[in-house]
């Protein structure tokens, strides 16, 4: 393996992509390469964890990088379904051609890795994945990265990150883990696997706010090591000699003096993050100064900094508290907590799929706005593909029983449960004014449910559950079957669905 001083420079990112990034790709393809290359690598990162206090501080880093994933995986699925759903993405990308992409992907590695010595670094990690020539000739390659990293609701920050899986790299740190390892070597292997993800993750993030001509997001990074602890390092001076050996002594004391500029530069750049993960706020001004955790500082020289009492409050709850003060073993350094992106509401949110169930895209988001507007029962497309938000009412009979079906179609794809809902959403939408319906059909409607639960039968499902209708004696929807005649007579004031049927074309 390269050594650490022979890879591309961050700063080599900004002033040469092209030439940084093939510099990398040889390296990809040829040292770095698999099976050689990850059993180098976490050598090397073993290496960096001497002593346990390194432990602590990789730990510590480690719970912010899984942490930030976290973050970062929550704001993708946010905006990629948004895009997915309203500007025509998939289209957009695959007919955009091999130079558009590759710009914007060259663009978006350059600007993630230029910000931080840890994340230019972690392209030793992702060989396979961040190969310009792959990612730009085959648009789906980059399209199946960007959802394999997507989560199915983006109304919270998720308690787990989903880590880009390779073959390779799955099979080499499962052979790792059944080993009795030591704090060390989880840490290192941990290490390892989050960084892939994170950087492959800022990478995708960065290439679609390019291609949508979008600024760039705001990348919450690491301090770097101060390079007076590099000094103390025993491996530093054998680097050095090697860097000599390589280079030449004049070559090289002017390389190393570039590292040195360039961390400095980044160094400076750096702002306080408020700690809390549900606020953005940063201290991008020298004379504003966030307060920090006393006894984190005081006991482990840890630095935590909240932008405000509330904030700091907000994160005792959900992380801090489990935490404050105590040095770290690997397990509670994996757990991050679930946090809201709004306020949390009394109504219960709906659950996530279970296992073996995964949703669409279109289902994805509609989750999402359910979530982030929990009195709302359904989303519905009008004919100008804007959103409509039905509310069947507070804590009616209804809202009830539709809550009910609607959790069990969302979260296990249940056929008869999504053809109940949309055989009811049609009733109440031929029952409404004209006005208030806004252009929404039963045939538009089936046609959304059939995306959304990626099901070529609503059609046929929902003209059963009209027959069902004829055929009861008080001509109920069959979602509300179970409704007493005195009830069913209450909701029929309301809106006389008895009347109504369902047609479609
Ligand atoms: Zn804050
Ligand atoms: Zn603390």
């Amino acid at each position: 393996m390269p050594h650490e001083n022979f890879l591309p420079l961050p700063q080599d990112a900004i002033r040469d992509p092209v030439q940084w990034n093939s510099a990398w790709e040889v390296l990809l393809r040829g040292e770095l390469a698999f099976p050689a290359g990850p059993v180098i690598a976490f050598d090397t990162k073993l290496g960096e964890i001497e002593t346990r206090h390194d432990v602590d501080e990789r730990l510590v880093a480690y719970q912010e990088l899984v942490a930030g994933t976290c973050a970062v995986q929550r704001s993708i699925t946010a905006e990629a379904l948004q895009h997915f759903t309203f500007d025509d993405f998939e289209a957009k990308w695959m007919n955009a051609g091999a130079d558009v992409r590759g710009k914007h992907i060259l663009n978006a590695m350059a600007d993630v890795c230029s910000t931080a010595a840890n994340l230019n670094k972690a392209r030793v990690y992702c060989a396979p994945e961040l190969r310009l020539s792959r990612l730009r000739l085959d648009g789906k390659v980059f399209l199946n990265l960007l959802k394999s990293v997507m989560h199915d609701d983006a109304s919270f920050i998720p308690s787990r990150p989903i880590y880009v899986s390779h073959a390779g790299w799955d099979m080499w740190a499962a052979g790792q883990r059944t080993r009795n390892s030591s704090e060390a070597m989880k840490a290192a292997l941990a290490e390892i696997l989050i960084l892939r993800t994170k950087l492959i993750c800022h990478v995708v993030q960065f290439t679609m706010r390019s291609f949508f001509g979008e600024d760039p997001p705001v990348l919450f990074v690491q301090k770097e090591h101060k390079s007076s602890e590099k000094a103390k390092n025993p491996r530093r001076s054998q680097q050095r000699a090697e860097l000599i050996q390589t280079f030449g002594p004049d070559a090289a004391k002017i390389r190393a003096a570039d590292e040195k500029a360039g961390s400095k530069a980044r160094i400076s750049q750096r702002v306080a993050h408020c700690s809390y993960l549900g606020c953005a706020k940063s201290a991008d001004d020298d004379s504003v100064k966030f307060p920090r955790c006393k006894r984190c500082f005081d006991k482990l020289q840890r630095q935590v900094v909240y932008c405000s009492r509330a904030c700091q409050m907000a994160d005792w709850k959900l992380r801090h508290r489990a935490v404050c003060g105590k040095p770290l073993d690997f397990e509670t350094a994996s757990q991050v907590f679930e946090h809201p992106v709004s306020a949390p509401s009394s109504h219960s949110r709906i659950g996530p799929p279970v296992d073996g169930y995964k949703r669409s895209l279109a289902l994805a988001l509609q989750v999402t706005e359910l979530n982030l507007h929990p009195t709302v029962d359904y989303c519905l497309y009008d004919c100008d593909g804007e959103l409509l938000r039905y509310d069947s009412g507070a804590e009616s009979y209804a809202q009830v029983v539709f809550r009910r079906r609607r959790e069990l179609a969302m979260t296990t794809g249940h056929p008869g449960a999504v053809a109940l809902m949309a055989h009811f959403l049609c009733s109440v939408f031929l029952s409404m004014a004209a006005g208030k319906r806004r252009g929404i059909t039963s045939n538009m409607i089936v046609a959304q449910f059939a995306r959304e639960y990626v099901m070529d039968d609503v059609r046929e499902l929902v003209l059963e559950a009209q027959q069902l209708q004829d055929a009861d004696p008080l001509h109920r929807p069959p979602l509300l079957s179970e409704a007493s005649p005195e009830l069913w007579g209450t909701i029929i004031q309301a809106i006389d669905f008895s009347n109504i049927v369902v047609t479609l074309d």
